[in-house]
């Protein structure tokens, strides 16, 4: 197995990068996963459209183009034998002896891709059973709208969901209202409605988020971004949380009491079933 760093493919277990490196010192930079179907990138131009964002707001130019990127994915899922899982792209504004303000002498950016296999069909088997998710006061920083390895927060709530026997951690900010999971946006069916929070700099605008929209004008189901509640979701006919690593994946219990009859709703079972056929897919090869 491989990894990509700076324009080399070395073996992933001997792929590193600088001690001060400005990701490894301030959290300073930024990150992307997108899905591998198939052989297939799932929602690459919407990825890409988010990374340059993120970057913008960081101020770091985009070190290659859009294409060089392409190109390094296929390259890498070409060693890697790459058909299912995902790849992992971060870049961050480079090594330089530690300082808080940008390095005076411009560096380049560091940037690595890494990949991950799964088997598809485990994925699935395990999705079909649901989660359980806690919930956690939102207590991280005010832009979250930026997609930053900084992710401490996340870390946190989520490994006290594992602990607690659940797999992800709904953010709820003082108001009672969820933001949205640890590393997942937060849905609920109600009243025929899909509802999930708008977008703002207090959540990530996942691309899958987008793309459920996108399946749900295509098939006459009404949204309604607002935020709601742990006692509206409890409520709630369903609840599921998307992300590029999880898809759609039904929700059945929150903070231990069970949503609906305790097992995944049909509407997010028809969402992760037809996900893939109003996503956008780019061959590998
Ligand atoms: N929210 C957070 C905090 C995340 O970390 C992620 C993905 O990693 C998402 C939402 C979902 O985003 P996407 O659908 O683009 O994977």
């Amino acid at each position: 197995r491989f990894a990509y760093v700076d324009g080399r493919y070395p073996r992933h277990a001997d792929a590193a990068v600088h001690i001060e490196d400005r990701g490894f010192q301030f959290a300073d930079g930024v990150y992307e996963v997108c899905e591998v179907r198939a052989g297939m990138i799932v929602d690459l131009t919407r990825h890409l459209d988010r990374l340059e964002r993120s970057l913008g707001a960081l101020a770091i130019a985009m070190p290659m183009s859009r294409a060089a990127l392409l190109a390094v994915f296929r390259e890498l899922a070409r060693r890697n034998g790459l058909r299912n899982g995902w790849i992992y792209l971060q870049i961050t504004r480079g090594a330089a002896p530690r300082d808080h303000y940008f390095p005076q002498t411009p560096v380049n950016p560091t940037v690595v891709v890494t990949t991950r296999a799964v088997d598809p069909a485990k994925v699935e088997a395990a999705a079909a059973a649901g989660i359980g998710v806690i919930t956690v006061p939102d207590d991280r920083w005010g832009r979250v709208d930026i997609k930053t390895v900084g992710l401490l927060s996340n870390v946190l709530a989520k490994q006290a969901a594992r602990d607690a026997g659940a797999r992800e951690a709904w953010f709820v900010d003082r108001d009672g209202f969820v933001t949205e999971g640890g590393s997942t946006n937060a849905w609920i069916v109600a009243n025929g409605a899909l509802v999930t929070r708008p977008t703002s700099p207090g959540i990530l605008g996942g691309i899958t988020r987008l793309v459920v929209m996108d399946f749900a004008a295509a098939h006459g189901l009404k949204v309604e971004e607002r935020a709601f509640t742990v006692p509206e979701a409890l409520a709630a006919d369903e609840a599921f949380v998307t992300s590029a690593t999880s898809v759609v994946t039904a929700v059945v219990r929150i903070d231990g009491r069970p949503i609906g009859d305790g097992k995944p709703g049909p509407i997010a079972r028809d969402l992760r079933a037809g996900f893939h056929d109003v996503a956008e897919l780019t061959p590998l090869i």
